[in-house]
């Protein structure tokens, strides 16, 4: 599953190709990657001829700002002025992923939404899975009203309010292990399995630790070790892993850099101890049983 390094990523890559991209046409090609409550019709009576602006990212979420042409020019010696015409947000969840066509292509099975700009160039959604969702938010109404899922996410791992003292709060008394925490999108967004496991090994942290038991400076080392490998990360463009591949159909590189990450039975790149795998509620976890504590 794409994490935030991978959406950043995915989020840059649209950012520089959408300059200027104006939606001419789009074919909604699957219902249900339109969660927004009036489905695939508004969608793409909203998203048809609207200007794509600024993307910025949430958690895992990714939300572009549209204009379009005011509909009625009331003066007829001015250009017509671009207006607020909402959000159009992106989940990618498991295996969404969005392509760029400079010409007519055939498409594949997994082809879920597409868009074309009067040159005829598209930007296409494939999703293996299927579980990637895009929303229409209508401008004045607050984008978490439509997209529900952004009410329930913790602070941005590089916000201020990431610290220390907001997971010694945040996790007192808490005896579900540490991995655990770290994965849950309310207690910090953005964050996954590969990230959580190879930050843990970072601070030499054990994954299966009660989050309530660790001490204020481990949770100082947990909150810089995770930004840092976290921004290490985004600087190459997201990680190697099977589905993640970036607009240009590009591949990061992070995987075959990680100490711990599905290097189970390998040997720790620190000290040589084996580097454990085990499932740790539900999620495969990896790590360093000599380097961690
Ligand atoms: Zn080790």
């Amino acid at each position: 599953m794409p994490e935030l390094p991978e959406v950043e990523t995915v989020r840059k890559g649209l950012a520089d190709r959408l300059a200027f991209f104006e939606i001419n046409n789009l074919e909604v090609c699957r219902e249900r990657t339109i969660a927004s409550p009036g489905g695939s019709q508004e969608f793409i009576s909203m998203l048809k001829g609207a200007h794509v602006g600024h993307w910025q990212r949430r958690g895992k979420y990714l939300l572009a700002s549209l204009h379009r042409k005011e509909l009625k020019d009331t003066n007829n010696n001015h250009k017509p002025k671009l207006i607020d015409w909402g959000l159009w947000g992106v989940h990618l969840r498991m295996t969404g992923h969005f392509q760029w066509y400079e010409k007519k292509s055939s498409t594949c099975a997994h082809t879920r939404v597409r868009f074309w700009n009067k040159r005829g160039e598209e930007l296409r959604f494939v999703d293996v899975r299927s579980f990637g969702q895009m929303w229409w938010v209508p401008p004045d109404v607050a984008p978490e009203n439509i997209i529900t899922g952004l009410k329930k996410l913790g602070p941005e791992p590089f916000s201020e309010s990431f610290n220390a003292i907001y997971l010694q709060e945040r996790l007192k008394g808490k005896k579900r292990p540490i991995k655990s925490a770290l994965l849950d999108q309310s207690l910090v967004a953005g964050t996954g399995n590969i990230y959580a496991d190879e930050s843990l090994f970072e601070a030499k942290i054990l994954p299966n630790k009660p989050s309530g038991e660790l001490s204020y400076s481990e949770l100082e080392n947990l909150c810089s070790s995770l930004t840092k490998i976290l921004q290490i990360s985004i600087g190459k463009g997201g990680t190697t892993f099977s589905d993640f591949r970036d607009i240009e159909g590009i591949n990061g590189n992070y995987g075959g850099q990680a100490f711990v990450y599905r290097r189970g039975g390998k040997p720790c790149r620190s000290c040589g101890t084996t580097i454990k795998r085990e499932s740790l509620s539900g999620r495969s976890t990896h790590w360093c049983p000599n380097c961690q504590h």
